[in-house]
């Protein structure tokens, strides 16, 4: 089976064409650039062969036009015949109360993606783009919508409401919602089959950290509280996002600088996190490097950005009543051995102890606690591709005469974990809310 794979943002499409069979890629590339007349398609075959095209790319149904020509290239791609692709996945930033599993696209979907435009004004118009693009270009393919938000949408009241009028939450759906959903799935799950248990036995804290960055605490397989809340703004320092502030200061700065709310917000996630503190970029890499040299503000972003992890670590502990494992993954997670150092600094008292040499490695994928720490933790890369990949061959079915996926990794496995993921979010959620299902508004 041959799944494509999609994320299409405001400026650019990434694209990866998966068998979920063997949970391999067949290529995988980026549309960068879309909009405007210097566009760069770079794309990767499964054997090593690169290409980079400059090109014209407009909108999306022209990024999805070259992304079917460059899979049916003679010289770099993977596929004789569009046919071949089986379905196509793609990712979706918000799902709303709507969506709490992955979904088959019909009309009925789209008008709720479209509804929740205003929960998500600057991802989901994108998302649906790609959508459309693809109904032309590959007109009776079945799509399949993976939902950002959906993993955590079996959180329990009391983790997901503000502290606001509940007015506020009945008339604009104000709650939180997090994001990161199917990177901190997967890296929950693959944590899960590295430990040998299976996940329902579990409580885990993973970390995604990349531009943006959040957490969760994932207890028996579900998602019982993330940091990110009702927008990506919410909870860790970020590359150029604050994460957690008293909301009093957002008041403050528009009186005293004089801006607008417009400017205001781009205040909060432009010029702030890593940049703000630092005064010098929003690249992990570089304020590493900045801070070894001596620059004491490069220092300051660091540490903040370590000392926040570890309150979520110590917050998400105490909410599931213990820990087994603590995960990072996304670019700074996987690749920085100094933020996983500082974040699980003097964490022994609950258990937790890294293994400086193990936390240095080259590898990839790794546990990095020592062996006698209670908590194991692990440094492992993600795969949202995957997840949707599987989820995408799952909902669209496998087709007569081929093997059927190997359980488990789907965002809605078939299996125990799932049963108990249901169960345990039908005790948490809120009467009016949605159950477990998607489409139960
Ligand atoms: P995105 O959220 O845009 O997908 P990534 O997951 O690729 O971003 O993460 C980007 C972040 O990862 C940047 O801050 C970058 O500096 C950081 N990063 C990548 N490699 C390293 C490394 N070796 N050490 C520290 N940080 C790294």
């Amino acid at each position: 089976m041959k799944i494509l794979v999609l994320n299409s943002g405001s400026s650019s499409v990434k694209y990866q064409l998966v068998d979920p069979e063997s949970r391999s890629f067949l290529a995988k590339g980026l549309i960068d650039r879309v909009g405007m007349s210097d566009s760069v398609v770079t794309h990767e075959r499964h054997d090593g062969d690169k290409v980079k095209i400059s090109a014209e790319v407009l909108d999306h149904q022209t990024a999805i036009e070259y992304v079917l020509a460059v899979l049916l290239s003679k010289n770099h791609g993977v596929i004789r015949d569009k046919s071949e692709i089986d379905a196509v996945g793609h990712r979706v930033v918000h799902g709303g109360e709507s969506f709490a599993e992955s979904v088959l696209i019909d009309e009925r979907v789209i008008d709720e993606i479209r509804e929740n435009i205003e929960l998500a004004p600057l991802h989901n118009p994108h998302n649906l783009r790609g959508i459309q693009a693809v109904l032309k270009h590959l007109p009776g393919t079945p799509q399949v919508a993976v939902f950002d938000t959906a993993f955590h949408q079996h959180m329990p009241p009391h983790a997901f409401l503000y502290g606001i009028p509940y007015l506020l939450y009945r008339r604009y759906k104000i709650r939180r919602y997090g994001f990161h959903g199917t990177s901190h799935f997967y890296v929950s799950q693959r944590a899960a089959e590295l430990i040998g248990k299976p996940i329902n036995e579990l409580k885990i804290v993973t970390a995604h950290l990349g531009n943006g960055c959040s957490m969760a605490a994932i207890d028996h397989g579900v998602s019982v509280d993330t940091s990110m809340g009702f927008t990506p703004l919410e909870g860790l320092l970020m590359g150029t996002r604050s994460g957690d502030l008293d909301p009093a200061i957002i008041l403050t700065i528009v009186g005293r600088e004089g801006l607008s709310l417009a400017e205001a917000n781009t205040l909060l996630n432009k010029h702030s996190g890593l940049l703000g503190i630092s005064g010098l970029t929003s690249d992990m890499r570089e304020i590493i490097s900045e801070k070894k040299t001596g620059n004491k503000q490069a220092d300051l972003a660091f540490q903040v950005f370590a000392y926040r992890i570890k309150k979520y670590i110590g917050s998400y502990a105490a909410a599931m009543g213990g820990l087994d494992a603590v995960v990072f993954t996304g670019g700074i997670g996987e690749n920085s051995p100094d933020v996983r150092a500082e974040s699980c600094k003097n964490l022994e008292f609950l258990g937790l102890k890294i293994d400086s040499d193990r936390n240095n490695s080259p590898e990839k994928e790794k546990l990095i606690s020592t062996e006698s720490s209670n908590v194991k933790v692990f440094a492992l890369p993600t795969n949202e591709e995957l997840v949707i990949a599987l989820d995408t061959m799952r909902i669209v079915g496998t087709p007569v005469g081929k093997t059927v996926r190997p359980a488990g990794l789907g965002m809605n496995p078939s299996g125990d974990n799932h049963r108990d993921a249901t169960e345990l979010s039908r005790r948490g959620r809120a009467g009016e809310s949605s159950g477990a299902g998607h489409h139960s508004k």
